[in-house]
């Protein structure tokens, strides 16, 4: 058996990996470590509760004596998605992402450190680059984060180098483009376009929407996770992208053309919806992200999900589970909203 610690398995990508895990190996044991900040929901693992193979700890990764028991425990590898992670909020206040992002990631490595684990993936963005008008970013390219949240997420890849280097800590970092699947909190762009559409709301575009995502679809992303695991090279970086490059704008027209078949409506019902707004995030808006994933297809990945298959497939997800959105809006979420949004 492996015994594999996932931090911030509630949350997106984290809850999508322990289902890949415990579906495509039979041999590992999942301890899941969540803090359950306003982004982690034990819904999204609630059909495991009960698996001999899964267990769940609530608590904060920057919790020292916490982490050192869990090692203690004896465990054999670790996966590190746990974060603050929404990029607007990260510019309304950065401490939080301070706290977790870069503090908590270092407690975690000198746990790692101490009880000698045997394999450590650290899951960090593509948004650590900054922002690229030509080409494609190599692991080697400079680090320029723009905003609170990448600088959060830089800081902690470094501190991985670091621990790598000065302590033979066996770490490796992924950095991927932007996510999206089932269970994303509403709050990122395609839930978001989704659940406001369904409910006649505003669908908010920050400025013309010109800007640039490499959309992954979250199980390409979990199924590389599993090979850098595996497969990784202690102390390398992995670039991991969807090939799937996209102007937001272009992404809520096909949300809108998608949810217009399946609900059998005209999509300009949808389109009619989308208002262009102020962009809060002003200079931080990296204009486009884009990575060169060489190293990754060496390992033998590449992504399998096309984005218009992808997105006909997430769009499916939140039609059959309208329930889950409504369970994780929050009053702290809404409230969020209208210091953003504004009360429209
Ligand atoms: P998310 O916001 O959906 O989930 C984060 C999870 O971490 C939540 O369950 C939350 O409760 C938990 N958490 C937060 N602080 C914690 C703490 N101090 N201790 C323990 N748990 C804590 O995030 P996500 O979108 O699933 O992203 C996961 C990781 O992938 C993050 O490290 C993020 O930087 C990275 N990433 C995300 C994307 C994307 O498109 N979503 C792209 C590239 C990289």
């Amino acid at each position: 058996m492996m015994r594999l610690l996932v931090t911030g398995g509630c949350g997106f990508i984290g809850s999508n990996f322990i289902h890949y895990a415990l579906r495509e190996h039979d041999d590992w044991e999942v301890v899941n470590l969540d803090r359950l900040t306003y982004a982690g929901n034990p819904a999204n693992l609630s059909d495991i509760e009960g698996d001999e193979r899964y267990r769940f700890v609530r608590g904060d990764i920057a919790d020292r004596d916490l982490v050192d028991g869990l090692f203690r425990d004896g465990l054999d590898a670790v996966v590190n998605f746990a974060a603050e992670t929404h990029v607007d909020r990260s510019i309304l206040d950065p401490s939080p992402f301070i706290d977790t992002n870069v503090r908590g990631t270092q407690v975690l490595l000198e746990a790692a450190r101490n009880h000698d684990v045997g394999r450590f993936v650290h899951i960090s963005t593509d948004e650590v680059y900054g922002s690229v008008t030509e080409g494609r970013f190599t692991e080697d390219s400079p680090l320029r984060p723009n905003s609170p949240y990448a600088a959060s997420k830089a800081a902690a890849d470094l501190l991985c180098r670091a621990y790598h280097i000065s302590y033979g800590v066996p770490v490796m970092v992924t950095r991927s483009s932007n996510n999206y699947g089932p269970y994303q909190f509403p709050e990122k762009l395609i839930p978001l376009m989704i659940r406001n559409a369904l409910a006649g709301m505003d669908l908010p575009v920050y400025g013309e929407g010109a800007q640039v995502r490499d959309w992954l679809y979250v199980e390409d992303n979990c199924r590389a996770i599993g090979v850098v695991l595996m497969k990784g090279r202690p102390g390398e970086i992995y670039n991991i992208g969807g090939g799937s490059e996209r102007r937001n704008i272009e992404v809520v027209e096909m949300i809108c053309r998608v949810l217009g078949e399946r609900l059998n409506r005209d999509p300009e019902d949808f389109k009619r919806l989308i208002k262009h707004i102020r962009d809060p995030r002003g200079a931080a808006h990296d204009f486009r992200y884009a990575l060169e994933c060489s190293k990754m297809r060496g390992l033998g990945w590449m992504p399998q999900v096309t984005f218009e298959d992808g997105l006909a497939r997430t769009v499916d997800w939140y039609l059959a589970n309208q329930d889950w959105v409504e369970g994780v809006i929050t009053g702290e979420y809404l409230e969020y909203c209208r210091r953003v949004y504004g009360d429209g």
